[in-house]
């Protein structure tokens, strides 16, 4: 067993929310010593807790649209490895929508897994949680129409939840410019 498979036990046996987790603790990520791109993302949504798989959704029916990627790649770890600020499903909020990832996992696990992922090449900062985790607190819509000030590393994006359509609408620049470039920036991270 390898230093990295020896850590994504511990992290599936976590149990450091579980007084606070609506449906328990059930973390979910997709890791591996060889991925060569990074999807930071937010938490899991209720559907994707059921499922035990990352962006099963229609939110990964559209990120995997956003970065021309089709299932095969975005499931193979040694390529895609997808790692939220919070790996459990936070549950929702009484004013709808879900609630921010758990503050624990973040600090406790995401150093000390990407310690053991040295060939990612390019992260996706999928969200605001992921930015300001990352970067820092600031408008994410900035972040995303200013996206070659984070390059090569990182590569901000909105959450790709159904609220983007309108989002986009309102932003056609992110379709036009922002996705174009980030469908070479996710090619080149992959290529071999
Ligand atoms: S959210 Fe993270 S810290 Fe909390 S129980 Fe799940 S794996 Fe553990």
């Amino acid at each position: 067993m390898t230093d990295l498979d020896q850590l994504v036990a511990d992290v599936r046996a976590c149990r450091v929310c579980a007084p606070v987790l609506p449906l328990g603790p059930r973390p979910i990520v997709q890791v591996s010593s060889q991925a060569r791109l990074l999807i930071a993302s937010q938490a899991p949504g209720a559907k994707v807790h059921e499922k035990g798989l990352a962006f099963w959704d229609d939110s990964g029916n559209r990120l995997r649209d956003w970065l021309g990627l089709g299932r095969d790649v975005f499931y193979d770890p040694e390529r895609v490895a997808i790692l939220p600020m919070g790996f459990c499903y936070p549950g929702r909020l009484s004013a709808g929508g879900d609630r921010p990832p758990r503050p624990e996992c973040a600090p406790l696990w995401r150093d000390r897994v990407l310690a053991l992922m040295p060939a990612v090449r390019l992260t996706l900062l999928v969200g605001t949680y992921a930015q300001a985790h990352v970067l820092g607190p600031a408008p994410m819509t900035g972040r995303v129409r200013d996206y070659r000030a984070y390059l090569p590393r990182y590569f901000p994006l909105p959450h790709p939840s159904w609220r983007t359509n309108v989002w986009a609408a309102r932003n056609p620049w992110f379709v036009e410019s922002v996705l174009p470039a980030l469908r070479a920036e996710v090619a080149c991270a992959l290529d071999r």
